[in-house]
C-alpha cells in the first residue's frame, strides 16, 4: 500500500469512503451518516469535533498572526527602502 493511499481500516461502512485517521472516520460519519451512529460513535464524535474545533482556531489565530508580521514587514520594508 503506498503512502498516498488512505489505510482501509478506516473505512466508511455506509458510503466506502477510506480515512488516514479514526478522527476523521468519526467526523465524517457524525456529518454525513448521523442517524447510522450508535451512542458511543456520538461520543467520540463530540469529542473529535471539540479538538477539531480547537485546532481550527488556533490555526486561524496563527494565520492572522503571520499576515499581520507580513503585512506590517512588507510596509516597514517600503518605508525604509522607497522612501
Ligand atoms: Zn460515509
Amino acid at each position: 500500500m503506498s503512502p498516498e493511499t488512505p489505510n482501509s481500516e478506516y473505512r466508511c461502512g455506509i458510503c466506502g469512503r477510506r480515512f488516514y485517521t479514526p478522527d476523521h472516520h468519526i467526523l465524517h460519519c457524525g456529518v454525513r451518516h448521523p442517524e447510522a451512529m450508535t451512542k458511543d460513535e456520538r461520543d467520540a464524535y463530540r469529542e473529535a469535533y471539540v479538538a477539531e474545533s480547537a485546532a481550527i482556531r488556533s490555526f486561524r489565530i496563527r494565520a492572522l498572526g503571520m499576515l499581520v508580521v507580513l503585512y506590517f514587514g512588507f510596509l516597514f520594508l517600503y518605508v525604509i527602502y522607497a522612501s
